[in-house]
């Protein structure tokens, strides 16, 4: 099977390209995308380190028990809450270093999260790992750069669940809310189809989701959910849910203009729709990355 995940787990390079390509771009938020650059030149950093490397191994130790016995997410969270709170520090410092990148409002939470003690720091990671929404979204954004090396690192090269072996709208491997959904097609299977898929936004997975069903509440009726996007550009639209008033950003990667995208950047480079949307009264579970 021969299946385009753009800028999926382990591909840290294709992400920062379309960033650093998009950063110039006519019509795009320039700011915005230069943050998302600059997360992830310190993910990419990040994900070679040795200690990252042998924590990653620690928190997948049990994923092949957790497949065998249908127990999602795969790895194991627990695992994760202590190096996470060393790699706050790391992430604050790296990202402070570059001065004006980092929006004052969120260099003011980098720099007073960093002073807070292990007990409180614990508490901020463990609600993260366990519900983001939890969480105020500018200590959500550090928690989120300290944790993606070493999630990533740690679903990379895992196989991701079949659509029979898991149908949800959390990640199956790392139990991180769907980003955005990603519409592509599927070649060397036999009516393989255009598959959708739910992209992980905090371990970069992708896991297969039926077409017509809510991502974020599971409504099935198609009279409640309707799909928005401008006729210029058809490879992105907001698929929104009448019932949960929820909406994920999906793109067509089979549209004219839908093969360049790699979904968790372009994603920062679609605020337009972010914001038509919430005039419309919709909301997404996971904020934009850097529309915190
Ligand atoms: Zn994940
Ligand atoms: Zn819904």
């Amino acid at each position: 099977m021969i299946r385009r995940r753009r800028g999926g787990p382990g591909d840290v390079a294709t992400r920062l390209a379309r960033a650093e390509e998009l950063t110039v771009a006519d019509g795009v938020a320039a700011g915005p995308l230069a943050l998302v650059a600059a997360v992830l030149r310190h993910h990419e950093r990040r994900a070679g380190n040795d200690l990252i490397r042998s924590e990653a191994t620690l928190l997948g130790a049990a994923v092949e028990a957790n497949r065998a016995g249908a127990r999602f997410p795969l790895l194991d969270l627990d695992a994760a809450a202590g190096p996470v709170m060393a790699e706050l520090d790391v992430a604050v410092g790296s990202l402070l270093a570059l001065g004006s990148t980092v929006p004052e409002a969120l260099a003011g939470a980098g720099r007073d999260v960093v002073t807070w003690s292990g007990p409180d720091r614990r508490e901020l990671i463990e609600a993260w790992l366990d519900d983001p929404s939890l969480v105020e979204p500018r200590l959500a954004f550090w928690t989120r750069v300290a944790a993606t090396p070493l999630l990533e690192r740690a679903v990379t090269g895992l196989r991701v669940p079949t659509g029979e072996e898991w149908h949800g709208g959390a990640c199956p491997l790392c139990g991180g809310q769907a980003q955005v959904s990603v519409i592509a097609e599927e070649s060397g299977e036999f009516l393989g189809g255009s598959p959708r898929s739910l992209v992980c936004g905090r371990c970069s997975a992708w896991w297969p989701f039926p077409r017509a069903v809510c991502a974020v509440c599971g409504e099935e009726d198609p009279r409640n959910l309707g799909s928005y996007f401008a006729d210029d550009s058809r490879w992105v639209r907001i698929d929104a849910c009448q019932t949960c008033h929820g909406y994920v950003k999906t793109f067509d990667l089979r549209e004219p203009g839908g093969l360049a995208v790699v979904p968790l950047v372009d994603d920062v480079a679609t605020l337009m729709l972010d914001i038509w949307a919430g005039e419309q009264g919709l909301a997404r579970p996971v904020p934009s990355f850097a529309g915190v």
